[in-house]
């Protein structure tokens, strides 16, 4: 009997496409999670703020407001959900990076819906983590609490998106270290991906504009991303 009480949590999808929701619904379903379809923006925003979903499938366009004002508004109201985008073309993707609005990750139409299962179960894995050591990490004057999944710049709280916290925290526990694209997604997201290298940039980008000047993350032209060791730090 599926219901809102599956073991794997609740997964909202934002979908007017009946068929299409259909289809992610199934798949969702006999992947152990419990499910709630909305087909429109406002009831969907509704839906997030009172069912407490463990993660967000949001299409881009919906009549009404598109999915693009529902993740902004969410993240507006400081929250931080993982939320999938499903896009109809590339030049949504575009605007979905270009706004920064903190998305998980993208599927783009036609998608295998095994696939979006997939990319749910990793996301969540990610956000809910046994976080791999609970001790604080720092690097200059950036500091994560990996086990609150706070982050500080001179003890300024910035407020991550857990895809964003947990790229940032894999590069800060392995100073010095030189990881590709392809590198970081297979550990960061935990999948591999023919869109590896823009995933990652735009992450990288995301994270960088938050900290600012502070930002520990350098780029190793032709090769990837490495966090600088801290300079003060003896080895
Ligand atoms: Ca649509």
């Amino acid at each position: 009997m599926a219901s809102d009480s599956a073991v794997r949590g609740l997964i909202l999808v934002i979908e007017d496409e009946p068929a299409i929701a259909e289809v992610i619904r199934m798949n969702l379903v006999n992947a152990g999670y419990g499910v709630h379809v909305e087909g429109d923006g406002e009831a969907g925003l509704a839906a997030a703020r009172s069912l407490r979903p463990a993660a967000v499938i949001l299409d881009v366009g919906l009549p009404g407001i598109d999915g693009i004002e529902v993740c902004r508004r969410m993240r507006a109201s400081q929250d931080w959900t993982p939320v999938l985008f499903v896009t109809a073309r590339d030049d949504e993707v575009d605007r979905i990076v270009g706004l920064e609005l903190g998305a998980d990750d993208y599927v783009t139409k036609p998608f295998s819906p095994r696939e979006l299962a997939a990319r749910v179960s990793s996301v969540l894995r990610r956000t809910r983590g046994v976080a791999e050591a609970s001790a604080g990490l720092q690097v200059g004057e950036v500091r994560l609490e990996p086990a609150e999944r706070r982050a500080f710049v001179a003890d300024v709280e910035v407020s991550f998106t857990a895809t964003e916290f947990d790229l940032l925290a894999f590069l800060m526990r392995r100073p010095g270290r030189v990881f590709s694209r392809e590198q970081l997604i297979s550990e960061v997201w935990g999948y591999s991906s023919f869109a590896a290298n823009r995933t990652v940039d735009v992450h990288i980008a995301q994270v960088r504009s938050k900290l600012g000047d502070s930002s520990p993350i350098r780029t190793v032209r032709g090769v990837g991303y490495a966090v600088d060791v801290p300079r003060s730090a003896g080895r």
